[in-house]
């Protein structure tokens, strides 16, 4: 503001042009005399410039306006693909089984993995990396539910029609189920199917 003082002040009594002491009410006829052509830049410009940089300032004020829309738009589309992007799940419920006859029976290594081992390819939409959605990588017990969606349960039933044994849960290896713990609490029926859920622990005693 304290620039524009003096401009101010001394605007009125000098001739933009030539620089010639004008009135500032005298300006216009100053002009009709001396600067004919530029008659048009006194009256004009001012309107001009105003309405046109008004005018630039609000059509950018509406372009800045739309990238933040998409900016934001993105922002939260990003976020929100983020977070019901499905990752899969890869649990690790694990399997024990003892015979009553013959004492603890080994659940094989690479189930779901070796051709050998992999009698039921039903699910095979679900595994990853080429392998079954339920596999085992050693003879712990640890089955390991590898898939590529938190949106299907797996069973029990269907790892064990993968490993080859009967698919209703009814034997082992050729003998009868005859008992079924799941963490600890023993299960009404023996042959009952569950969803396999991560570190659960699962007891199967056959004949
Ligand atoms: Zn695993
Ligand atoms: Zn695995």
């Amino acid at each position: 503001m304290r620039n524009d003082l003096p401009i101010l002040s001394l605007e009125p009594e000098r001739c933009p042009v030539c620089g010639a002491s004008v009135r500032k009410e005298n300006l216009r006829s100053h002009y009709e005399k001396v600067h004919p052509r530029k008659v048009a830049s006194l009256a004009q410009p001012k309107t001009l410039t105003v309405a046109s940089s008004g005018s630039v300032f609000r059509s950018h004020r509406r372009r800045n306006i739309l990238v933040l829309s998409i900016v934001v738009l993105v922002v939260i589309g990003v976020s929100f693909a983020a977070a019901t992007y499905d990752r899969g799940i890869h649990w690790h419920p694990v399997l024990s089984i003892t015979s009553n006859t013959s004492g603890a029976v080994t659940v094989p290594m690479n189930i779901g993995i070796d051709q050998s081992l992999w009698k039921d390819h039903s699910l095979d939409q679900y595994g990853e990396g080429g392998l079954s959605p339920m596999h085992t990588h050693d003879t712990s017990g640890t089955i390991h539910v590898e898939a590529n969606t938190s949106h299907h349960d797996f069973t029990l039933h269907e790892f064990l029609a993968i490993w080859g044994q009967p698919s209703d849960g009814s034997a082992i290896n050729g003998k009868a189920v005859v008992s079924l713990t799941i963490d600890g609490q023993a299960q009404a029926s023996p042959t009952q199917d569950f969803v396999l859920k991560d570190k659960q622990q699962i007891r199967m005693v056959t004949a």
